[in-house]
């Protein structure tokens, strides 16, 4: 049966047979008569072959394989060696194909050579490529489970590093800079591609134990004397910008000291940091609520209120402030110009981070975890040798999660840090486990990385034998400092009266079901009662028939608007959401009555 040709999904013609079609194209496009870029591929499903030339598609080479043997032989890898041949020359000889997406649904890729069968039509070029550039970064990844390469590779993305060598005049957002970072001592192959790139972390001594139970679910504990000696210590910048607009009419703002009679003035202890022009000095030392660059707007006409009425229009104090619960030091000030030719003021707010508690912290395992405690270095568990590490990790993180790679790099980095040499920890092709241990062995320690540690507390030896090794650690973004909110009273939202939400907004912590559910077992009646009524609001009730009756504030009187009582009306006291929730119910047409009784009635 004839079976339908498409190129770039544009029907063609017919051939009779799919499978030798396919065959034949693909050897005439190994001899270079048709583009290599071209792709075929025969759709089994909807039985028709498809050829792609268009651009867009992600095209990877893959070496041909015929009857389970690569074509890409010893010989012309020697030659490829000496520079006899290139890799352009392998294409034109149709040892090495570029395959898309859509090609590759009709290939059986090898990993390997060992594993190549007669069924094989391609191998790759080395078992590395089906990483990405992320994950082949981790070393030993291939002694990992694949869930947590996944993590690994997302948490590298948010470490603290150098993300940019011109950082000092970039004005980005939620950015921190690490101040010593260090190269991973176990690298892979990847690392000498993307050097600069992989900068992201610090080699740390890690002692794998339990320590007072400050390391349980996942939490670290870090040596405050490694703190103090600059270990993990970064900066953390967030721009802030405004502009002077201009209004139709001629009015316009103006970048100044606000005068005390201006709306919304913030009281003069707000503005000591202020020069003459209105904005900030440099190196100025802020906190929340302090105005960083002092501005007054024209009063607004639209929408003007009975306060502008009565007190005149003045202007008010729109000024830029530093943003809720954080602090900083200015780093850079910049005058510029913005997009509609107003004056535009940009300043960089910089902050030292000192790990502190609550921070987060990962290997590239995708073992993360925050520091539960930090400890005096007098406190820390030593080795024969008087060794103290930097941080303590549970050994109960790691049956779970099958992370042997992050066992393997701490063996590596140890011997890396004895002997003084980077350690290779490609994936498939790095050190063996076996060589490092020998390693170990000839240096004098154990070969399987353990060592006698004493209890810091007692001074006795512990039973049993600590693992100790040099890990690369990641500091991430997420740092308590960032996290830490509270509040008392506050903003609500306009609809539903209840507080706003997210620390941005200064907004309510949730008290959710489970904690009221908390409250309620342990009795405290009147804190639950209090912390559910946020939103209180009194609302008048038709004793007669349950409608909500209305409150005529002009005429001064509460009636029922469906049987126009005026008498026996009830005041309830709810939430706001729940009134809300009638009207809304009322404008769908749907009448909700309430039955109410006197609270000490039977
Ligand atoms: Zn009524």
């Amino acid at each position: 049966m004839p079976v339908e040709v498409y190129i770039d999904d544009i029907f063609v013609g017919y051939v009779d047979d799919p499978k030798i079609f396919v065959e034949r194209f693909k050897e005439i496009r190994r001899k270079g008569i048709i583009p290599k870029f071209v792709n075929i591929y025969y759709d089994e499903e909807t039985k028709s072959v498809k050829i792609y030339t268009h651009k867009g598609r992600i095209l990877r080479p893959l070496i041909v394989v015929k009857d389970g043997k690569p074509l890409l032989t010893e010989e012309h890898i020697e030659k490829l060696k000496k520079g006899e041949l290139k890799w352009s020359d392998l294409e034109e000889m149709g040892i090495i194909e570029w395959v898309d997406p859509a090609e590759e649904e009709n290939l059986y890729v090898a990993l390997s050579p060992e594993e190549l069968t007669p069924e094989h039509t391609h191998m790759e070029i080395s078992s590395i490529v089906i990483f990405g550039v992320l994950t082949s970064l981790v070393p030993f990844s291939n002694h990992n489970q694949s869930a947590r390469l996944n993590r690994g590779m997302r948490t590298q993305k948010q470490a603290h590093a150098v993300y940019s060598l011109n950082f000092w005049s970039r004005f980005d957002s939620d950015i921190s800079i690490m101040y010593y970072p260090q190269e991973p001592l176990v690298r892979t192959f990847s690392h000498e591609i993307f050097k600069k790139e992989d900068v992201i972390g610090q080699n740390v001594i890690v002692a794998v134990l339990t320590q007072e139970g400050y390391e349980m679910e996942d939490a670290i504990i870090l040596n405050k004397a490694s703190i103090d000696r600059g270990l993990f210590r970064s900066v953390y910048f967030r721009p802030y910008e405004i502009e002077e607009l201009k209004y139709p009419g001629g009015l316009q703002d103006e970048i100044t000291i606000p005068e005390p009679d201006v709306a919304q003035y913030k009281g003069r202890e707000k503005y000591k940091h202020l020069e003459d022009d209105g904005i900030i000095y440099l190196e100025a030392e802020v906190k929340d609520g302090d105005v960083l660059v002092g501005k007054v707007s024209p009063p607004r006409f639209i929408g003007v209120t009975s306060e502008t009425f009565t007190t005149g229009l003045i202007k008010k104090d729109t000024s830029l402030t530093v943003r809720s619960e954080e602090k900083g030091i200015v780093d850079s000030i910049i005058i510029t110009e913005g997009g509609d030719g107003n004056k535009l003021i940009k300043i960089r707010l910089r902050d030292l981070r000192i790990p502190e508690l609550g921070d987060k912290f990962s290997v590239r395992h995708g073992q993360k975890g925050v520091v539960g405690m930090i400890v005096e270095e007098s406190d820390m568990p030593w080795t024969t040798s008087g060794l103290k590490p930097d941080v303590i990790f549970s050994p109960f993180g790691i049956p779970s999660r099958k992370t042997v790679g992050y066992i393997l790099e701490a063996l590596g980095g140890k011997v890396g840090a004895l002997v003084g040499k980077i350690i290779d920890g490609t994936p498939w092709f790095g050190e063996k486990e076996w060589d490092l241990r020998r390693e170990l062995l000839r240096l004098g320690f154990r070969e399987d990385g353990t060592e006698t540690m004493y209890n810091p507390f007692t001074g006795d030896e512990f039973k049993v034998k600590i693992f100790v090794g040099s890990i690369y650690y990641l500091r991430l973004k997420y740092m308590a400092a960032n996290k830490l909110h509270a509040r008392a009273r506050g903003p609500v939202t306009l609809l539903t009266r209840q507080p706003t939400e997210g620390k941005a907004k200064e907004g309510g912590l949730r008290l959710g079901e489970m904690e009221n559910e908390v409250l309620a077992a342990h009795g405290a009646s009147l804190l639950l009662r209090e912390r559910f009524s946020s939103d209180d609001t009194i609302i008048h009730v038709c004793e007669v028939c349950g409608a909500m009756a209305v409150e005529d504030n002009i005429r001064n009187r509460i009636y029922c608007p469906i049987c126009g009582e005026t008498d026996k009306i009830a005041k309830i006291k709810t939430s706001y959401a729940f009134s809300l929730f009638l009207k809304e119910l009322i404008s769908l047409g749907i009448w909700p009555k309430l039955k109410v009784k006197y609270k000490f009635e039977d």
